[in-house]
C-alpha cells in the first residue's frame, strides 16, 4: 500500500471555488452585456475543455483497470458492479418519474400553437440511434478510433474485462497493475493543476455561449418564447437535485460537506456542458471528500456515460412538451413508453454537450410524435443543458458516495476513508 496520494490543500480547494463562482456570475454579466464582443475571448475556453479533454482518455483506462483490479475477486466485481447499476438504474428512473409528474402539472405546451417549424440541419445530419444499438456501443471493433472520438463506454468496458483479466493473473499481473496505478496517480495530479485554471475557462466559457446566442436582451426574449417549458425543465431538475440529496444522507450519510466538495465539479459541469469533460475533476473532488479510489475509479467513470438522470428527465419532459404543444393526447400506455425510452435514451447519450437532444429522437420515434418537434426546443437546448449536465455530475456523485459506503460494508472493517490501493 502507498500513501502517495495526491490532494490540493483545502484551502485551495475553497479558493478556487469562489474563483469559479465569480466567474459565473461575471461572465453572465460580460456576456449578457457584450453580446458577440465577447467571443474574442473564446480561445480561453476553448484552452480549457481541451485540457479537460486531453486527460479523460488515459485517466479513464488507468482509473477503471485500477479500480476493478482492487475489487480483488470477481463476486466483488459482481456486486459492486450490480449495486453501482441498480443505484444508476433507480435514480435515473426517479428522474424521469419526476420530469413527467412536473410536465403534467405544469404543462407547459398546452394553449401553444406551433406549425411545424424547418428542422436545422444539426439534427438532420443527426443518424438515428436505435436501443440495440446502445447494447451495440458496448464493444469496440477499434478502441483507438473509438478513443480519438471520445466514446467513453466500449473504452469503459474494455478496461474492465482487462482489469478483471490481469486481477486473474497474480504475480504476472502486478507490474502491469503497477504501471496502470503509476499512469492514475500522474494523471490525477495533472488534473489538480488544470483545476486553477477552472475560473477562466469557465469564465470564458459562459460568457461566449450567452454572447454567441446575441447577448442577454436577444437570449431572452428567447426564454420568454418558451417560458414555462424553462420553467418546468428547471423545477424538474431542482426537484431532483433535492431526491438526490436526500438519497445521499440516507444512503451515504453525507450531507452540506460533500455537496460542497463536490460544488467545483458540478460548477464546471454548468460551464463545459459536458460530463465527460467534467470527469476528471468529478473524480478528483469526490477523492479530496475522502471517497475511496475503488469508489472514484469504478463509479465515476462508468456513471459519467450510463447514468445521466439530467438529461433523462430532460428528454421525457420535453417528449411531453412536443406532444402538448401539437395538442396530440397521449395515453398512459404511450407515457410508460416515454418513461421507458427516455431512461434507455439518456444512457446512450454521450456526456457531450447537447447529446441528449439528439437521443431525443428515439423518445419521440417511439410514441409517434412530430421529429419536427426538436426544433421547438433549439434555441434553448444550450442553456438547458447546462442544468441537467450538472444534475447529470451530481447523480454520478451521489453514486460514488453510496458505492463507497455499500462496498466498504462489503470490504467487513477496512478503514473506509483509508485510500485503498492495489499494491
Ligand atoms: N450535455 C450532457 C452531458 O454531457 C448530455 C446531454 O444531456 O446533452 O452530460
Amino acid at each position: 500500500m502507498c500513501a502517495c496520494h495526491i490532494k490540493m490543500s483545502h484551502k485551495h480547494a475553497v479558493y478556487i471555488l469562489y474563483g469559479i463562482i465569480i466567474a459565473v456570475i461575471a461572465a453572465i454579466f460580460a456576456g449578457g452585456i457584450w453580446g458577440e464582443k465577447v467571443l474574442i475571448i473564446s480561445w480561453i475556453g476553448t484552452l480549457f475543455l481541451n485540457a479537460l479533454k486531453m486527460m479523460i482518455i488515459p485517466l479513464v483506462i488507468a482509473a477503471v483497470i485500477t479500480g476493478i483490479a482492487s475489487l480483488g475477486d470477481v463476486r466483488r466485481l459482481g456486486r459492486t458492479g450490480g449495486g453501482t447499476l441498480l443505484f444508476y438504474t433507480s435514480t435515473t428512473a426517479l428522474a424521469v418519474l419526476t420530469g413527467m409528474i412536473v410536465v403534467n402539472i405544469i404543462a407547459p405546451g398546452s394553449g401553444l400553437e406551433f406549425t411545424a417549424p424547418e428542422l436545422t440541419e444539426r439534427i438532420t445530419e443527426k443518424k438515428d440511434i436505435g436501443a440495440s444499438d446502445i447494447v451495440l456501443m458496448l464493444i469496440s471493433p477499434n478502441l483507438i478510433a473509438s478513443a480519438a472520438e471520445t466514446q467513453l463506454l466500449p473504452i469503459i468496458f474494455f478496461a474492465i474485462l482487462f482489469g478483471a483479466a490481469v486481477s486473474t493473473l497474480g504475480a504476472k499481473g502486478r507490474p502491469v497493475l503497477d504501471l496502470f496505478n503509476g499512469i492514475n496517480e500522474a494523471m490525477m495530479m495533472l488534473v489538480t493543476w488544470v483545476m486553477y485554471f477552472a475560473p477562466f475557462g469557465i469564465f470564458a466559457l459562459v460568457a461566449t455561449r450567452l454572447g454567441q446566442a446575441g447577448g442577454g436582451e436577444a437570449f431572452w426574449a428567447e426564454i420568454q418564447a418558451v417560458g414555462l417549458y424553462v420553467v418546468t425543465v428547471i423545477t424538474g431538475l431542482a426537484i431532483h437535485f433535492m431526491v438526490l440529496f436526500f438519497l445521499l444522507m440516507v444512503l451515504a450519510r453525507r450531507g452540506v460537506g460533500y455537496l460542497l466538495s463536490m460544488m467545483r465539479a458540478l460548477l464546471t459541469a454548468f460551464g463545459t456542458a459536458s460530463s465527460s469533460a467534467t470527469l476528471p475533476l468529478t473524480m478528483e473532488c469526490a477523492r479530496e471528500a475522502g471517497v475511496s479510489d475503488r469508489s472514484v475509479r469504478f463509479v465515476l467513470p462508468l456513471g459519467s456515460t450510463v447514468n445521466m438522470d439530467g438529461t433523462a428527465l430532460y428528454e421525457a419532459v420535453a417528449a411531453m412538451f412536443i406532444a402538448q404543444a401539437y395538442g396530440i393526447d397521449l395515453s398512459m400506455g404511450q407515457q410508460a413508453v416515454i418513461f421507458v425510452t427516455a431512461t434507455l435514451a439518456a444512457v446512450g447519450a454521450a456526456g457531450i454537450p447537447e447529446a441528449g437532444l439528439i437521443t431525443m429522437v428515439i423518445v419521440l420515434r417511439s410514441v409517434g410524435l412530430p421529429m419536427e418537434g426538436i426544433g421547438l426546443l433549439l434555441a434553448v437546448d444550450w442553456f438547458l443543458d447546462r442544468f441537467r449536465t450538472t444534475i447529470n455530475v451530481w447523480g454520478d456523485s451521489v453514486g460514488a458516495a453510496v458505492m463507497h459506503r455499500y462496498i466498504h460494508e462489503d470490504d467487513h472493517g477496512d478503514d473506509w476513508n483509508e485510500r485503498q490501493d492495489i499494491t
